[in-house]
C-alpha cells in the first residue's frame, strides 16, 4: 500500500473504534487541551473537572468556618481509611486494607521494612535490575538498616531465584509495571512463586493503579503501596496509598510509628501501642488538603470497572503498536514494550537515539510526553480519556517529526 492509503485505513480503524466506544463519556470528566494531545500521565495525570469547586468548598468551610472541629464534623480524622477504601476499590482491595498519606518514598520504606521484620531469620532482599530510582535507594537503604543483603535478577530470572535461593529471601520488593518500557510484570504468578518459598512480597503500582486490574486480594499480596497523581489523577504530590493484607494486618511493626496510627491517639500514651487493622498503617498528621483533591479526583472512576477501563486501555495500546507496526517500524523506530496485551499497561515506550529532540519538537507540535535516559519516550495513553484518534495522531507525529 502507499503511505496515504496506509494513513487513509489506519485514519479509518481509529474513527471505527472511537465510535464504538462506550466509555467515551469519561473524557468530559477532566480537564484536557483542545489541541493538544496530553500523554504525561505517566508523571502527572490531568484536572478532573469537579476538583476545583470541591477544593474551593474545602478551603472555604471546612478550613476557613469549622476550623479545628473539621477534624471530627466534615471527616477530616477518617480520610486516609475513607480515601485508602476509594483507591482499593481500583486496585482489588476490600474496605479496611489500604490507607492514604505521605509519598509513595515513604510509604516504600515503611512497608519494606515492615515486611521484613515478618521474616527477621532471612537475610536477603530480592528485586529486579529495572528498579525505579527511588525503590533502589529505599531498598538499599532498608538493606543497611536491618543487616540484609540485595540481591538483584533480571526480571525474567526472579521466578528461578525464589525457586533456587528463596529460602533465604524475605522480602520480594518489585514494581507492577516498568517505569520506562511499560511492561505490566506478572503479578499473581511472582507473587505465588514467593510463597512458595515463604517470602513476603511487596509491590509498588505506581504506572498500575488505575490503570489494570491487579486484583491485590485475589492474589493474596502481602504489601502494596503507589502513587496517586499519575494515572489516579490526584494532583501534584498527592499522597500515596499502603495496602496491608488482612492476614498481616496485626503483626505489622512498622518503623515510623506515628501518633495517627496509636490505638488511643488522643490518650497520649508514652507508649506506641498500634491500632488495629489498617489505622496502624497511619504515620503523622496526614496533608488533608490533597487527600481531599484525590477523594474527589477519583470520582472520574465512578460507575465503571477497572476490568472495563483495563480493556479500554488495551485496545488504545494494542492501536499503537498497529500504528507503530505501519508507519513507525519501516523507519527503523523500535517499540520497547512488550506486544502481548497481559504485558502492557498504561504507557509505550518507544527507542531513538535523539529522543529528547524527538520529544521537545513533539511539544511544539501540540504533543506532550516525556523521555527516560537514554533513549526511550514514554507515551502515556490514559485508559479514561485518550481516544484512538489520539494514538494514530501521535505516531504519526512522531513519524514525521523523525522523518
Ligand atoms: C512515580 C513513582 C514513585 C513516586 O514516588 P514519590 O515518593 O511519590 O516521589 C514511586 N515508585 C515508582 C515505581 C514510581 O513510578
Amino acid at each position: 500500500m502507499q503511505d496515504t492509503q496506509v494513513a487513509g485505513a489506519l485514519a479509518t480503524t481509529a474513527a471505527e473504534l472511537d465510535a464504538q466506544d462506550e466509555l467515551a463519556f469519561l473524557r468530559r470528566r477532566f480537564h484536557l487541551p483542545d489541541e493538544e494531545v496530553y500523554c504525561e500521565s505517566t508523571c502527572l495525570g490531568p484536572l478532573p473537572v469537579n476538583v476545583p469547586q470541591e477544593m474551593a468548598r474545602t478551603v472555604a468551610q471546612e478550613w476557613g468556618r469549622g476550623l479545628l472541629s473539621s477534624w471530627w464534623e466534615a471527616g477530616w480524622w477518617d480520610a486516609p481509611r475513607r480515601v485508602g477504601d476509594k483507591v482499593g476499590r481500583l486496585v482489588g482491595a476490600a474496605p479496611g486494607r489500604t490507607v492514604v498519606g505521605d509519598s509513595t518514598t515513604v510509604q516504600l520504606f515503611n512497608a519494606l521494612v515492615a515486611a521484613a521484620r515478618l521474616r527477621p531469620e532471612r537475610r536477603t532482599l530480592l528485586a529486579p535490575t529495572t528498579q525505579f530510582t527511588t525503590v533502589r535507594y529505599i531498598t538499599d537503604s532498608v538493606a543497611r538498616l536491618l543487616g540484609l543483603r540485595v540481591r538483584r535478577v533480571a526480571p525474567a530470572e526472579l521466578s528461578a531465584a525464589l525457586g533456587a535461593e528463596g529460602d533465604d529471601v524475605a522480602v520480594l520488593v518489585h514494581e507492577a509495571v516498568d517505569f520506562r518500557t511499560g511492561e505490566a510484570h506478572d503479578l499473581a504468578g511472582l507473587t505465588r512463586a514467593a510463597h512458595a518459598a515463604g517470602v513476603v512480597c511487596l509491590w509498588d503500582l505506581s504506572h498500575g493503579a488505575g490503570v489494570l486490574p491487579v486484583g491485590l486480594d485475589v492474589h493474596d499480596v502481602d504489601f502494596a503501596v503507589g502513587c496517586t497523581y499519575k494515572y489516579l489523577c490526584g494532583g501534584p504530590g498527592a499522597p500515596a496509598f499502603l495496602y496491608v493484607n488482612a492476614r498481616h494486618q496485626d503483626a505489622v511493626d512498622q518503623p515510623l510509628p506515628g501518633w495517627t496510627g496509636h490505638a488511643e491517639p488522643f490518650a497520649m500514651r508514652d507508649v506506641y501501642h498500634p491500632a488495629e487493622g489498617i489505622d496502624r498503617g497511619r504515620i503523622g498528621t496526614p496533608s488533608i488538603l490533597s487527600m481531599i483533591a484525590l477523594e474527589h479526583a477519583l470520582d472520574a472512576y465512578e460507575g465503571v470497572t477497572i476490568e472495563q477501563i483495563g480493556a479500554r486501555g488495551r485496545s488504545l495500546t494494542g492501536f499503537f503498536l498497529t500504528c507503530a507496526d505501519e508507519l513507525l517500524t519501516p523507519q527503523g523506530v523500535g517499540v520497547a514494550t512488550p506486544r502481548e496485551p497481559q504485558s502492557r499497561a498504561g504507557h509505550m515506550a518507544v527507542r531513538h537515539p535523539d529522543a529528547e529532540d524527538i520529544i521537545g519538537r513533539l511539544r511544539k507540535r501540540g504533543v506532550y510526553a516525556d523521555r527516560r535516559p537514554p533513549d526511550l519516550m514514554r507515551f502515556g495513553l490514559h485508559p479514561l480519556f485518550c481516544t484512538h484518534r489520539e494514538v494514530l495522531r501521535v505516531v504519526t507525529e512522531i513519524t514525521e517529526v523523525i522523518a
